[in-house]
């Protein structure tokens, strides 16, 4: 019995409040997922405590609620989870495909630099450690995933074709961190096979880690869900909005103004009067077109 039934999710980190970029991608996962008649799931990415803020998590949810962005089920926390995440990475260490590393940020940045190449890509210095020889043993490792050396393509729904190259572009990278948090590239691979999620709406920045997702799909044997990637919204200096370019949280007085400003965002007409916001999302669940989203980054003023 094949289900061909849409799920969809929106996963916030709870490191800040959300604010329009968020509400963004809130919205456009919502409306793609209903106007499919699918699930709409919520899985909070509370993988990083040191970056979380206090009380994010519950304030991030009350504002769905405020926004009448309803979702289906239990809300998913990957915080939860970590033994699900320690079963793939022990069936990636089952085939040789990860290995311990021993290296300090500063000397991965130092040997990038050293290769020339622009970003963080990693060398491979501890590719080829023996764990017996290593004197930094009693240092706890970052687990890092072989990449191939093969193109990754995918066609997004929004964004076009993509492509990349993960040995030059990346690197091997980390699964594990040594400070013993898990990667997001794992937790998000893990959670959307385990949840179902065969369709992922997100933001653009999360574009370049499509390729990554999808290695690491391959390898674990999951499938493959579509990709569709928002454009950004940036402040008038052309940064993306986020808790370091001082996004202001949403201003639930102005919840109709801003859910209007959104679906306009997202290439849909000027929707008529309404009584409630849940009758707004209604009238844009109707109209819901994705390839009426253009790619382009929008400057968001709010
Ligand atoms: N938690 C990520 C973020 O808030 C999103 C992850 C995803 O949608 O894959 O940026």
């Amino acid at each position: 019995f094949v289900t061909d039934l849409y799920v969809g999710r929106f996963a916030p980190s709870p490191t800040g409040l959300l604010h329009i970029g968020s509400l963004l991608t809130a919205v456009a996962s919502y409306l793609d997922a209903r106007s499919r008649h699918g699930r709409w799931l919520v899985r909070m990415e509370d993988l990083d405590p040191p970056r979380e803020m206090p009380g994010a998590a519950a304030a991030i949810l009350t504002t769905l609620e405020a926004f009448a962005l309803h979702w289906d089920g239990e809300v998913v926390y990957q915080s939860r989870r970590h033994h699900l995440y320690a079963a793939a990475l022990a069936q990636l260490r089952a085939h040789e495909l990860v290995y311990p590393c021993y290296c300090s940020r500063k000397t991965v940045q130092a040997e990038a630099r050293g290769m020339g190449v622009d970003g963080v890509v990693y060398g491979g210095r501890c590719a080829s450690l023996s764990t017996d020889t290593c004197l930094c043993a009693d240092k706890m490792p970052a687990w890092r995933l072989r990449v191939g050396a093969e193109l990754i393509s995918f066609l997004d729904a929004v964004q076009g074709w993509q492509q990349q190259y993960l040995t030059s572009d990346v690197g091997d990278f980390v699964l594990l961190r040594a400070d013993g948090f898990w990667a997001y590239q794992l937790a998000v691979v893990v959670d959307d096979a385990a949840q179902g999620i065969n369709h992922v709406v997100r933001g653009q920045d999360l574009l370049v880690s499509t390729p990554r997702q999808m290695y690491l799909q391959q390898l674990l044997g999951l499938p493959q869900p579509t990709y569709a990637h928002l454009p950004l919204l940036t402040n008038a200096l052309g940064q993306k909005w986020s808790k370091q370019t001082q996004a202001p949280a949403l201003d639930l007085h102005r919840r109709e103004a801003l859910l209007r400003q959104v679906l306009a965002y997202l290439g849909l007409p000027q929707a008529p009067q309404v009584d409630s916001l849940a009758d707004l999302l209604g009238w844009a669940v109707q109209h819901w077109q994705l390839e009426r989203v253009l790619p382009q980054a929008i400057v968001a003023v709010q």
